[in-house]
């Protein structure tokens, strides 16, 4: 949701539900994720309920009926995808896994780190934002998710604020010639302090 991507629906045999294949699984196609709640489940555990909203312009579903738009609600486990791209992997060498926010790099086994590419403007629709060096951070995965849900922005100098105060939290730290193009920063920016 946070990046705008798409996920691909499969939906099961239902004997009630008119979107429900008669036998088997069937694919649903693309779907955008447009909001999420907190109900608690049949097991009494507390569940993440996702909408989700059929991209238009695809082919037609199968439909015992002929139904009227396709509203879907499915409960998930949560699981943020990491688009590990070949630049995110170049990133993460240049900082050695070092986070550009805290310089945290978590160690795994052996001599092994984790970090995380950071696209700063999302490359999913509708920011399609580059894959390019100018737009990624090499970041932990906490500051990684802070900045994917807005609890930070980027100011034009690369100082870290909260994004209502403008109260600068961190400045980021660069290596070598890499550089952030202000224009991702201000795109970021601009998703999380709009009015
Ligand atoms: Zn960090």
């Amino acid at each position: 949701m946070v990046e705008g991507l798409p996920v691909r629906v499969v939906r099961g045999a239902h004997p009630s539900n008119p979107y429900a294949p008669p036998t088997g699984y069937q694919y649903a196609g693309l779907f955008l994720v447009t909001d999420w709640d907190t109900v608690t489940g049949q097991d009494g555990h507390k569940v993440v309920r996702f909408k989700l909203e059929r991209v238009p312009e695809q082919a037609k579903l199968w439909t015992t009926e002929d139904p009227v738009p396709d509203p879907a609600f499915a409960t998930s486990v949560v699981s943020r995808r990491i688009r590990d791209t070949a630049l995110s992997r170049s990133i993460k060498l240049l900082y050695d896994h070092h986070c550009q926010i805290c310089q945290t790099a978590i160690p795994g086994t052996g001599n092994r780190y984790y970090s995380e590419g950071a696209h700063v403007k999302p490359l999913g629709r509708p920011h399609l934002g580059a894959d390019a060096m100018n737009n990624l951070l090499c970041l932990c995965p906490n500051h990684h998710t802070q900045l994917d849900i807005g609890g930070m922005v980027i100011l034009d100098d690369f100082t870290v604020a909260r994004p209502t105060s403008d109260q600068v939290i961190a400045e980021l730290s660069f290596r070598k010639d890499h550089v952030l193009d202000v224009a991702n920063v201000r795109y970021h920016r601009m998703q999380w302090t709009a009015a």
